[in-house]
C-alpha cells in the first residue's frame, strides 16, 4: 500500500498501477511461485514445448470466469493483445466482420484496440488510420442519461445495431462491464443482460472486457457476475499476476475451436514467469478471501466520499463496485465536467503523499482503487489526504 520514491518520501497507493496490483506488490505467494521458476526456466514458447504453468492458468481461469459450460484460454502478453485475438477468434468463428463497442469504451492502444477505444486524445490523435468495422454505440452512463434506465438505453443501442449494421453481420459485442479509462461508468442495471439477450438471438459473440475489472477488483472474481452475465468470451490482463506481464482470452470452447491450428500464439505470450505469478495471485485471491476484502475497501471508501460530496457540491457523483470506486467533478449547480478541478485534486494528494488517478472521456473522474493488501487506517489516511486537496 506504499510507494517509497527515490528520495525516500512515501506515497500511499489509491491507484495499484492502474488495477494490477490487486494482491499487493511483492505478495509472497507471488515472489516464492515466481523465485521458484525464475531458477529453473524462463523461457521455452509455449507453442514448441509447452509447460505445466500455462495450462494451470488456463484451468483456472476457465474455472473462475463466470458459466458452466465447456471452456478453453489462451495467454498472451498484455490488455490490448488479449482484446485483438478476441476479435480474431469472434471472426474465426462467426465468419463476420462487424465489431460493436461502446461510448467511453477503451480496449488499448494497438491499431485494432485504437479503433475500439472512443477516446481520442491521447490515444488516438495523429496514429489513424483505424481498422475498418468497428461501431461505436450509446452507452448506458446514469449520471449523464438521465431517468433512461438500462433497458431503454439497450434498446437504443441495439436498435442502432440492428438498422446501421444488422445483427447477422456482427461478430462481436465488446463491453467493459464497468468502464475504466472512460471513467468508472457503472450501466444501469439491465443495460448488459439486454446486450447480452440481443447477441444471443443473433449469434454474436458477447465479449465482456474484464481487463480492469476482474480478478476481486469490484468484489466478485469478475464484474459480469454482479449481474448474472455469462459472456461467451472474457478478457482479462493486469490483476492477473501481480505486477507480470499476462493476459487471457478465455471463451466457450466451440468457440475457441473455431480458429485453425496455428493461428493464434506469440513468442512470450503466457510466459513461465508470468504464468507463476498468476499462480501465486490467484492463490492469494482465494486463499486471502480478496472479494470480501474488496468489498470492504470499497465500503470504506464509499462512506469517505460520500462524506466529501456532502462538503463539496463539485462531487457531482460518486459511483462504482467494491475496491474500483470513483467521483465524478462538475461545476457546482451545473453538469458541466471539471477536469481541472480532477487534475489540481490529484496533484496536491500527490505533494502530500497519495497516488490518485484521473480517467474520464472528460477528465473530470478522480478514480480510487488500491491494492487490497492496504490496511484499513492507511487508506482512510490516503483518502483524508485527497479530502484536504478539495479543501485546499
Ligand atoms: N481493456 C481495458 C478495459 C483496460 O482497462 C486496458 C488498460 N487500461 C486495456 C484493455 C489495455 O490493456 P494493456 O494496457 O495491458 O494493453
Amino acid at each position: 500500500g506504499v510507494i517509497v520514491d527515490v528520495d525516500g518520501n512515501s506515497l500511499i497507493d489509491l491507484g495499484s498501477g492502474i488495477a494490477v496490483t490487486t494482491v499487493g506488490n511483492a505478495h509472497p505467494l507471488v515472489v516464492e511461485r515466481v523465485q521458484r521458476q525464475v531458477a529453473e526456466l524462463t523461457h521455452t514458447c509455449f507453442m514448441v514445448t509447452p509447460y505445466a504453468g500455462y495450462v494451470e492458468v488456463c484451468e483456472a481461469l476457465n474455472r473462475l470466469t463466470p458459466g458452466d459450460h465447456a471452456k478453453k484460454s489462451a495467454l498472451f502478453n498484455s490488455g490490448a493483445e488479449a482484446v485483438e485475438n478476441a476479435v480474431k477468434i469472434a471472426r474465426a468463428y462467426t465468419k463476420r466482420q462487424a465489431v460493436v463497442v461502446f461510448d467511453h469504451g477503451y480496449h488499448g492502444r494497438t491499431n485494432l484496440t485504437m479503433a475500439l477505444t472512443a477516446k481520442n486524445m491521447p490515444y488516438k490523435q495523429s496514429f489513424g488510420p483505424f481498422a475498418p468495422e468497428v461501431y461505436r454505440m450509446p452507452m448506458s452512463y446514469p449520471f449523464r442519461d438521465g431517468p433512461h434506465g438500462g433497458a431503454e438505453v439497450a434498446a437504443w443501442a441495439t436498435t442502432k445495431m440492428e438498422k446501421e449494421i444488422g445483427g447477422a453481420n456482427i461478430a462481436a459485442i465488446i463491453i467493459e462491464p464497468i468502464q475504466g479509462e472512460g471513467g468508472f461508468i457503472v450501466p444501469a442495471p439491465g443495460f448488459l443482460p439486454s446486450l447480452k439477450a440481443y447477441a444471443a438471438q443473433h449469434g454474436i459473440v458477447f465479449v465482456a472486457d474484464e481487463i480492469q475489472t476482474g480478478f476481486c477488483r469490484t468484489g466478485e472474481w469478475f464484474a459480469c457476475e454482479h449481474e448474472g452475465v455469462i459472456p461467451d468470451m472474457i478478457t482479462t490482463a493486469k490483476g492477473i499476476a501481480g505486477g507480470m506481464p499476462l493476459a487471457a482470452v478465455t471463451g466457450r470452447a466451440e468457440i475457441m475451436d473455431a480458429v485453425h491450428a496455428g493461428g493464434l500464439g506469440g513468442t512470450y505470450g503466457g510466459n513461465p514467469v508470468a504464468c507463476a505469478a498468476a499462480l501465486g495471485s490467484i492463490e492469494a485471491m482465494e486463499t486471502e478471501d480478496l472479494n470480501a476484502r474488496a468489498l470492504a475497501v470499497g465500503a470504506i471508501m464509499r462512506e469517505r466520499l460520500e462524506a466529501l460530496a456532502a462538503a463539496h457540491p463539485s462531487v457531482g457523483n460518486i459511483r462504482g463496485r467494491g475496491a474500483m470506486m470513483a467521483i465524478e467533478l462538475i461545476k457546482p449547480g451545473t453538469m458541466d465536467p471539471d477536469p481541472d478541478l480532477a487534475g489540481r485534486v490529484a496533484k496536491a494528494a500527490h505533494a502530500q503523499g497519495v497516488v490518485t488517478l484521473t480517467c474520464g472521456t472528460y477528465g473530470n473522474v478522480l478514480r480510487f482503487l488500491p491494492p487490497l493488501s492496504i490496511p484499513d487506517d492507511l487508506l482512510r489516511e490516503g483518502l483524508d489526504i485527497v479530502a484536504a486537496g478539495f479543501d485546499a
